[in-house]
């Protein structure tokens, strides 16, 4: 059974703390989620609007999505001169293991927030959790107008089957966590097989509860390049990988734990994203852009970057890994154990520290905004 859920509540290593990378990759992405809103509201002005986040997780960045979208839609409603506001059903959407009553705790500060800056004639507005896998459906039919899901569309629904050798023992992908330089062509293709199976199924649920005209917005990690053992799209993963081997080799991890463990993430291709869509064939692709992201998430002192490393670089290091580490703990943590995590993140911050002090690393993003067909 796979685990997977950002650091829950809000403490140091917590996600809602460490998550201002997905905060930048949302406002970078805002113009693109606007324009698809804006454009719904051409065509159809419904009293109750459906608005679902995929992949809400538990922090700022939940309410923060749900209040641009508010924003938006409302002032449109304003502009138009609509005599009354529509009613607003809100569906927050992650895997069962996410922190959903750090969110809800945090819902009677928002709805008055939203009463003070909106005044009464606004909504109402109904938030509510919806849990389970967005590999599947989770909404009824026909009911969401919007559809809105950033920083998680790049984790796959599993470890894609194949990267065990046949004979069950070994692994296509020893030393390694993730596609890297050296990975066989075996490992790229387990990862995109799985990739295109995920990005169906995910289409296919969404053609179902978007009413015809009803828009999505996504973004997650890519890359530009059309090899997945690019720099852009894995050295994260190459870099956790030697901090895992490295504590192999002084005996503090089991080699053939490293070997069995391999992340359920892909950063596909535009072209592979274009593939799954025009396959799929109920969605229109408006729009494809895509933006870099620093790993410090664009907050750390980027000036430092062609220095040899410095006190100053190898922070910016530890705080990539603390970013990291909100994101992928639970998953390490279930398969090396805790004990190992702090040795572990300290090992990987000094790594990225070096490495930051020889390059500015980036992240590629993706952001695609599909029409669902009438
Ligand atoms: N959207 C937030 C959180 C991104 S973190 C932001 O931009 O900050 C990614 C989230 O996707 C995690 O909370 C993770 O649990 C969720 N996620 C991953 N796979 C999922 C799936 N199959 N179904 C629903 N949520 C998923």
């Amino acid at each position: 059974m796979q685990v997977l859920h950002m650091n829950k509540g809000a403490g140091e290593t917590s996600y809602a703390t460490n998550s201002t990378v997905q905060t930048n990759i949302i406002s970078t992405a805002k113009p693109v989620t606007e324009e698809a809103i804006l454009d719904i509201f051409n065509h159809v002005l419904p009293e109750s609007v459906g608005i679902a986040d995929l992949g809400c997780s538990s922090g700022p960045n939940t309410l923060l999505v749900v209040s641009e979208i508010l924003n938006v839609i409302y002032a449109k409603w304003q502009q138009l001169g609509r005599p009354c506001s529509p009613e607003f059903r809100v569906y927050l959407n992650d895997l069962i293991g996410n922190d959903f009553n750090n969110v809800f705790g945090s819902l009677p500060a928002f709805y008055n927030k939203l009463k003070e800056e909106k005044g009464s004639e606004f909504g109402p507005c109904f938030i509510s959790g919806a849990p389970g896998s967005f590999y599947g459906r989770v909404f009824p039919s026909k009911s969401l107008h919007f559809v809105h899901s950033s920083s998680s569309l790049h984790w796959l629904s599993q470890v894609p089957p194949g990267l065990a050798s046949k004979d069950g023992r070994g692994s296509w992908n020893k030393g390694k966590i993730y596609i890297s330089k050296t990975s066989p062509d075996c490992v790229l293709e387990a990862y995109s097989s799985q990739f295109q199976k995920d990005w169906s199924v995910f289409l296919k649920s969404r053609a179902e509860e978007i009413v015809g005209g009803g828009r999505m917005v996504l973004s997650f990690m890519g890359r530009r390049s059309t090899d997945p053992r690019s720099k852009e799209s894995c050295y994260q993963w190459e870099l956790l990988a030697r901090a895992l081997m490295s504590m192999v080799s002084e005996g503090l991890i089991e080699e053939k734990k490293v070997d069995s463990f391999n992340a359920p993430y892909y950063a596909p291709s535009p072209e592979e994203v274009k593939f799954g869509i025009y396959k799929e064939g109920s969605f229109i692709l408006d729009r494809l852009e895509m933006f870099e992201i620093d790993w410090d998430g664009g907050d750390g002192d980027g000036d430092n970057y062609d220095a040899t490393p410095t006190s100053s670089t190898l922070s910016n290091g530890a705080r990539v890994a603390k970013t990291i580490r909100a994101v992928v703990e639970s998953m390490l943590e279930s398969h090396f154990g805790g004990d190992v995590m702090d040795g572990l993140f300290q090992r990987y911050g000094e790594m990225v520290g070096n490495h930051l002090a020889k390059t500015r690393a980036k992240y590629t993003n993706l952001v695609i905004s599909l029409a669902r067909k009438v």
